[in-house]
């Protein structure tokens, strides 16, 4: 029997916002439990929310950045569950008439461009937090995080396989970082992707009964997750068995899926419309500015770089991993004219030293201008390219720029006849054998001999002059 896996994903994302959906209270990570908690976020009697426009703001931009449809009309539902971490026995959410709907999102997966659709995207608030290993046999709560505002994009079932799942997610995360709506931090929550996963024959129309796979904090981890569920479904198909609809939690540290509960429909949250809250009207200027706000994304830019710049579809695809790189690029780029250079510099010896120094293009002290000087020096031969890496290290550690460097620290390339002359009578005189040995022949020693005479220079000897006048000398 052959069967099919089907995968859609939920994912709930942390929106960038300085306070929470309904009230003023800040939005901040690790602060000393439930010090960011007001009578709205904690649910007292009579408090009423207020709606944050900076958390629409960015909602919208997220689903523009997706391709979605904007609806002038969503609306606020509750939906009713207890637990401890939700003070309030709802949480505001939107259900029937989301915000946006039907947007896409293309990834490089098994086959390259592949799409996923977006079916929808809402808007909603967080709960609190119910930390378990804090207090002995006793279960703490923290309700800083209650109230903060979240994007819930759902997929439609498009996904065929485990490292598809993976690959739509970072294709996704990479355009909500290109967005800037989120910090995307999944250590600290601020993106949860939660994986729907069934088997059905193939040729079947119908979907086969899903679980639903929650509590996984890494895309390895999604991706392993899928993969067990996979191998458990089909098994368990094979031997004549039926899946049952349940929500199945990740056990990170040994690698297991437990079953948490059977899974609850939707009817059982008894969603209805809040009547504290009016209907959310987004104007059609509001769409605009949201429009303007997303930037070029990281797929269109990289195909831009390809055609303007003559890059490979790889080195543009390193380039725009980072909206900051890819800038940093460009700048750079731009101000040289040399958009090969640029990008062999940028990926090359700037990339080296900022994993070396354990920095990103945001904190790196050698700005695009500096570096454009400093790759302009290596081009016109005033420095070699060796030279031009010490002398990046060097801009990076105490600030100067390339002319200063090269200036104080007497790195001109040489190519006066005179001096080059003077190392090459070194050279000779210290290495007899090799100088025989090369003129009977042996000429792969030149290079051995050109490199002593760059190493006499401190390597600030043009190496073609070098080799020239040496093989004048060989064989005069
Ligand atoms: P629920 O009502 O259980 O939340 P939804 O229809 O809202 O289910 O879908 C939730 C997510 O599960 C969506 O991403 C959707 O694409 C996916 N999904 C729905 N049915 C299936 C299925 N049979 N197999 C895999 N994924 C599914
Ligand atoms: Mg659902």
């Amino acid at each position: 029997m052959t069967w099919e896996v089907v995968i859609g994903i939920e994912v709930h994302v942390q929106l960038r916002t300085a306070r929470k959906l309904f009230c003023g209270d800040s939005v901040v990570f690790g602060d000393p439990p439930n010090t960011h908690v007001c009578p709205v976020c904690l649910g007292l009697p009579g408090a009423l929310p207020t709606l944050n426009p900076e958390a629409v703001a960015l909602a919208l931009r997220t689903a523009l950045a997706l391709d979605c449809t904007v609806h002038e009309t969503s609306v606020w539902a509750r939906k009713n569950y207890f637990y401890p971490d939700l003070p309030k026995g709802y949480q505001i959410t939107q259900f029937e008439q989301p915000l946006a709907t039907h947007g896409r999102v293309v990834f490089d997966g098994r086959a390259r461009g592949s799409e996923v659709r977006i079916r929808r995207i809402h808007m909603e608030e967080d709960a609190g937090k119910s930390i378990h290993d804090r207090f002995h046999a006793l279960t703490a709560v923290d309700l800083n995080r209650a109230g903060t505002p979240l994007v819930e994009i759902v997929t439609d079932p498009d996904l065929r396989d485990a490292s598809d799942a993976r690959a739509f997610l970072t294709a996704l995360k990479h355009t909500l970082e290109y967005a800037d709506v989120s910090d995307c931090n999944m250590e600290e929550g601020s993106l949860r992707a939660d994986a729907n996963v069934s088997i059905r024959r193939l040729g079947d129309e119908a979907l086969g009964t899903k679980t639903e796979i929650k509590n996984v904090n890494s895309f390895s981890g999604i991706e392993k997750a899928i993969t067990l569920e996979v191998e458990r479904q089909l098994e368990l198909a094979e031997s004549g068995g039926q899946v049952v609809a349940q929500t199945l939690l990740w056990d990170d540290h040994n690698e297991r899926l437990r079953a948490m509960r059977s899974k609850e429909e939707s009817h059982d949250y008894r969603y209805f419309p809040d009547p504290d809250l009016p209907p959310l009207i987004v104007r059609s200027a509001d769409v605009e500015t949201a429009r303007a706000a997303v930037p070029e994304l990281p797929r269109a830019r990289a195909t831009r770089f390809g055609e303007q710049y003559g890059l490979s579809a790889y080195d543009a695809g390193v380039l725009t991993q980072s909206r900051d790189g890819a800038d940093y690029f460009e700048d750079v780029a731009r101000a040289t004219g040399e958009a090969k250079q640029a990008a062999n510099w940028v990926m090359g010896p700037v990339q080296a030293l900022m994993n070396q120094r354990g920095e990103t293009t945001s904190t790196f002290p050698v700005v695009a201008e500096s570096l454009a000087e400093l790759i302009r020096m290596v081009d016109d031969g005033s420095i070699s390219d060796t030279v031009g890496k010490r002398v990046l290290e060097t801009m990076a550690t105490d600030g100067r720029s390339a002319p200063e460097v090269v200036a104080t620290e007497g790195l001109e390339q040489v190519r006066d006849d005179d001096a080059l002359a003077a190392w090459i009578d070194e050279v000779v005189e210290d290495f007899p054998e090799e100088i025989s040995r090369c003129r009977s022949g042996e000429t792969r020693l030149v290079g051995f001999l050109v490199g002593q005479v760059m190493r006499r220079s401190g390597g600030a000897a043009d190496p073609r002059r070098v080799n020239e006048l040496l093989r004048e000398r060989l064989h005069p």
